[in-house]
This record gives structure tokens, sequence and C-alpha cells, in this order.
């Protein structure tokens, strides 16, 4: 069943041609998502015949490596899914729905500990992109944002989250950040929704 599967697969050609057993599992992965061959766990886990467990497993050790990012479903060679501020003349792009960046008031900015940063267009996507692009809290130093208000930066964890309120500037459902609790239930009183805190809202949207 393996080496039925192997031949039929290009990538396997070209590591035969190789040394055979030279790529580890997780480089297969890797090759698969780089060369555009696959772009998701089931299509991986049919190529190289191996689990979806499995999949994942190497996908998060790809994501943590910085070789690999995921949006959704999608996974996507690091480079081409990583928002270069540096030479776009034009807006960067949102890490996960890939909007253009433009209103600076809805973008958080997510920054590793190793000084890697991520730029999302609001906190929806922001929330998305934590969970599945970077899954792990621990190696994230600052998720900035703005008070929705007042345009003051502040640490989403140290924010009051508007969820699915009626105004929605950007995705849905949306979440709006602010730094008071009185300034969030005011809102909440014009526009409705619920106010949650990060982690909650984390919570909310783990699945
Ligand atoms: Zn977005
Ligand atoms: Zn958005």
């Amino acid at each position: 069943m393996y080496n039925y599967l192997m031949d039929k697969t290009t990538i396997m050609h070209h590591e035969k041609s190789k040394k055979p057993g030279e790529l580890t599992q997780k480089e297969r992965v890797l090759e698969l998502v780089k060369t555009g061959k696959a772009d998701n766990v089931a299509e991986i886990s049919g190529i190289l015949n191996i689990s979806k467990m499995s999949v994942y497993r190497y996908v998060r050790a790809l994501i943590r490596d910085n070789d690999i990012s995921k949006t959704f479903n999608k996974l996507y060679p690091y480079a081409h899914n990583v928002p270069d501020v540096k030479h776009t003349d034009s807006y960067p792009k949102c890490g996960v729905c890939l909007k253009h960046i433009a209103d600076e008031r809805l973008t958080i900015t997510v920054i590793w500990k190793n000084g890697k940063k991520f730029e999302f267009c609001c906190t929806h996507c922001a929330i998305m992109g934590i969970l599945h692009l970077i899954g792990d809290l621990d190696s994230v130093s600052s998720i900035m944002g703005r008070d929705f208000i007042y345009g003051n930066p502040l640490d989403l964890r140290n924010a009051f989250l508007l969820f699915k309120t009626d105004v929605i500037p950007c995705c849905s459902p949306p979440i709006l950040v602010f730094a008071k609790q009185d300034d969030a239930e005011k809102f909440q009183k014009g526009f409705g929704g619920v106010i949650k805190s990060f982690e909650d809202i984390m919570s909310h949207m783990k699945f």
C-alpha cells in the first residue's frame, strides 16, 4: 500500500532519484506544500498515506519552525502568507483573509517573542490567526490593537471586547476593542453585542 502510493507521487520519484529515505515525513509534508502539490491536511494524508493526526503533528511542527502557515484549512509556504510591510508600496495584507490592511484603528499587530510580526485587518482575523497560524500563545509577546473610540493602543489581553455587535467595520462576526468597560457598555447599549475578555473569545472560537 505504501509503496504503491509512493510510486504515484512525483515527490517520491524525486526522493528516489536522490537517496531513499533521505527526507523525513515532516520534510515530505513541507515539500508537498512548497511545491503546491497539496495545500490541506486531507490531501497530504492521502498522498503520503499517513494518518491525518500525523499530518497535523508535522504541520504544527512546520508552523512552529516558520516553514509554513495555515489559514483556515489551507496551508501555505511561509513566505507566501506573511505580509511584508517593507517592500509593499501599497498596504500590507491581513495574515488571515489577505484583505489589504487600510484602517489603522482596526489593525491588530501580533509580535512574537522571536521578533516576527503578523498583521491582521481586524480583531476577528487576529483571533483566527492566533488560533490557526500561531497556535501557541506562549510564543507571542504582544497582541496590539486600538481602542475603537479613542484609537489608543492596547494589548487585546487587557481589552474589553465587544463581540457580535451591530457595527461591522471589517470582518464578521465583528469584535470591537475597548480599553474601558464603561465605553464598551455604552457602545453595547446602542449597538448590541456581548462584552468578553480575550480569553473568553479564544475559548469561544476554539474547536
Ligand atoms: Zn483579515
Ligand atoms: Zn477584518
